[in-house]
């Protein structure tokens, strides 16, 4: 079985980060991400809150980031990973390709998966005018009336996105009060396409092959939107499954760690969307991601000392 140093679980922001940090360590470093180095940030168009860049697309930011580490000898597989388990005073990290590979360390950063809104017609029209990415789809709204769910940064943010190719974007949200950034707001109420529907909730999605309609509770009563298209964002559920035992997690399912980024088991540390935090921002990501390296690479030198690796 092949081993390693540190092995990185996730290819976004915080993994290339925490491998840039291992490699630059000189740790025998592996980062396994299933679908592509970068994660969300390639489903991201435009960044303008990540410092040093006023603006960039989040394909070039991530391409930049791989190319830096990989550079500095981070070596990347693509690749799921099924379970992560102790093996003595290592973890064992297998694949859902088959591979096993044992590790000193392991830093995981595997992030989140959209949360579902719950409602009906959403699991049924999904791929049919449900959709949980703008990027992914927001081009074959083209001159349509579309609907986006959430009050917060994603929605905000991919609403004004939407504008590029739909006619309108109805942000629905079920407070009065978003959750989103105060700049982003902004430029969605200024922004003539979107219209903002508060205290509203949508109930159930309709349509016979393709979205026809919604079904919302507005100010406490029954109304149809006819919309194309709906975008939901409601927040995400954090992958914490791969770690196949028990682990600290906080209430709403994210992993604890402390500031060093050690969560309750030794040598597993975490980064990023997964843990439990404020905010889950590109920067948080890369400064966890920073600390998580350095914590295992101090982790990786005591077991060295003690003579357990
Ligand atoms: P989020 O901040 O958790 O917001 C989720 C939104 O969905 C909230 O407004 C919530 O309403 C609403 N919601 C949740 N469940 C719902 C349901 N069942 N029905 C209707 N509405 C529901 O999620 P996010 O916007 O995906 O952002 C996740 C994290 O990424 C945040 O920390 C965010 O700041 C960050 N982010 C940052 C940027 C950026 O900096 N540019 C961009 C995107 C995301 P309530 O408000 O009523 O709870």
């Amino acid at each position: 079985m092949e081993q390693y140093d540190a092995i990185i679980v996730g290819g976004g922001p915080g993994g290339l980060t925490a491998g840039l940090y291992t490699s630059r360590a000189k740790m025998k470093s592996l980062l396994i991400e299933k679908k592509w180095p970068g994660g969300q940030l390639r489903n991201t168009e435009l960044i303008e809150d990540y410092p040093g860049f006023e603006s960039i697309s989040g394909s070039e930011l991530a391409d930049r980031m791989e190319r830096q580490a990989r550079n500095l000898g981070l070596e990347i597989l693509l690749d799921g990973v099924d379970c992560i388990k102790p093996e003595g005073v290592m973890k064992k990290v297998q694949t859902e390709g088959g591979r096993e590979f044992l590790a000193k360390a392991v830093i995981l950063t595997s992030g989140g998966e959209p949360k579902k809104l719950g409602v009906p017609g959403e699991e049924e029209l999904a791929g049919r005018g449900v959709s949980y990415c703008a990027i992914c789809d927001g081009a074959f709204f083209q001159g349509m009336e579309v609907a986006v769910v959430g009050g917060g940064d994603s929605a905000v943010e991919e609403a004004i996105f939407l504008t590029r190719y739909a006619s309108k974007v109805y942000l629905i949200h079920r407070r009065n009060e978003f959750r989103a950034q105060p700049i982003a707001i902004d430029k969605a109420k200024s922004n003539g396409k979107i219209e903002i529907m508060l205290d509203t909730q949508v109930k159930s999605i309709h349509g016979a092959d393709e979205v026809e309609y919604l079904t919302l509770l507005r100010h406490g009563k029954e109304a149809r939107l006819d919309v194309k298209g709906v975008f939901i964002f409601v927040g995400f559920i954090p992958n914490t499954q791969l770690w196949c035992g028990y682990i600290d997690r906080s209430q709403n399912g994210f992993i604890v760690t402390n500031a060093n980024m050690e969560t309750s088991v030794p040598g597993l540390f975490a980064a990023g969307d997964v843990r439990d935090q404020l905010t889950r921002q590109i920067t948080t990501a890369v400064g966890d991601g920073t600390t998580a390296a350095i914590a295992a690479q101090h982790y990786v030198d005591s077991l060295e000392h003690r003579g357990t690796a």
